[in-house]
């Protein structure tokens, strides 16, 4: 995968010492300073980027699970990082889970329960639909089925919701049928896992809805908390149901992704904004 114009900035920004410097100030505050990455699908051509990236957080970060994060099991000194999936691949049984086992990290795993065990038809379908991906454009190792999904809670991480069909919550004009994504899903991946589903990611990234409180709904329907697709650090005064996340790949450069786990890609946003003012 090349690297982008934004990703020059970031690494441009990084080798300047711009996240250094920031992350030396904001220690002085004395709070624990927690990033969220995430991935998706892991293609077999980048596993070993992918692996080499796990890497870099277990050597230079402290990796916490999302429940360490809300119960403040933090580490002052390093950057806490939480790593997250979402949609429900089936690299996550191949290749994600027996690399976090042998690095011993924790993650969190957010399934959207209407992928889960579908046919191939089915699942080129939602991929097309739902997930937005062209399956001739990019392949997919495939979902999970329900087995997978116990499996990943047997062996020690957390599965979390993420809609029943991977909505886009802004389109949604009835708030009985957002309800029903949120709580069918949390119930269904409930039943496969017989654990309790307690943490959110938002499909596509998008948590605003104009005329439903999303955060409410989430709220009702027994969340602690949800992920937004945002860059940003997270503390102990951030909202729960609107935690920051940064969007990386296993397919995101070695280089990039240690600038955007350092924050660097939070100054890029910001000089994005003074320009769009200014201009
Ligand atoms: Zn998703």
């Amino acid at each position: 995968m090349p690297i982008y114009r934004q990703e020059i900035l970031i690494l441009l920004l990084y080798y300047l010492g711009y996240s250094k410097f920031r992350n030396w100030v904001l220690r002085f505050q004395r709070t624990p300073l927690s990033r969220f990455v995430m991935f998706h699908d892991i293609l077999p051509e980048y596993i070993g980027r992918f692996e080499a990236n796990l890497h870099f957080l277990k050597r230079s970060t402290n990796v916490v699970s999302l429940e360490d994060f809300f119960s403040g099991k933090l580490s002052l000194d390093k950057i806490n990082v939480v790593i997250t999936f979402d949609d429900g691949y089936k690299s996550w049984i191949t290749t994600a889970v027996p690399i976090l086992k042998k690095l011993k990290l924790p993650a969190m795993f957010f399934v959207s329960s209407g992928f889960v065990g579908l046919s191939k038809e089915d699942e080129l379908d939602f991929m097309r639909t739902n997930l937005l991906i062209t399956p001739e454009l990019k392949r997919i190792t495939g979902c999970l089925n329900a087995e997978d999904v116990s499996r990943i809670v047997d062996e020690g991480f957390m599965v979390g919701g993420h809609t029943l069909t991977h909505c886009i919550i802004e389109e949604f004009r009835d708030n009985v049928q957002l309800r029903y994504e949120i709580t069918e899903d949390k119930m269904r991946l409930e039943k496969i896992t017989g654990r309790k589903i307690e943490y959110f990611a938002y499909p596509f990234g998008v948590h605003h809805n104009p005329e439903i409180d999303i955060i409410e709904i989430l709220s009702e329907a027994g969340y602690k908390g949800a992920l937004i697709t945002a860059s940003g650090f997270n503390n102990t005064d951030s909202n729960p149901y609107l935690l920051h996340r940064e969007l990386t790949s296993a397919s995101t450069p070695e280089c990039v992704f240690r600038a955007r786990v350092y924050g660097n890609y939070d100054a890029v946003i910001f000089i994005k904004r003074l320009i769009r003012m200014v201009f």
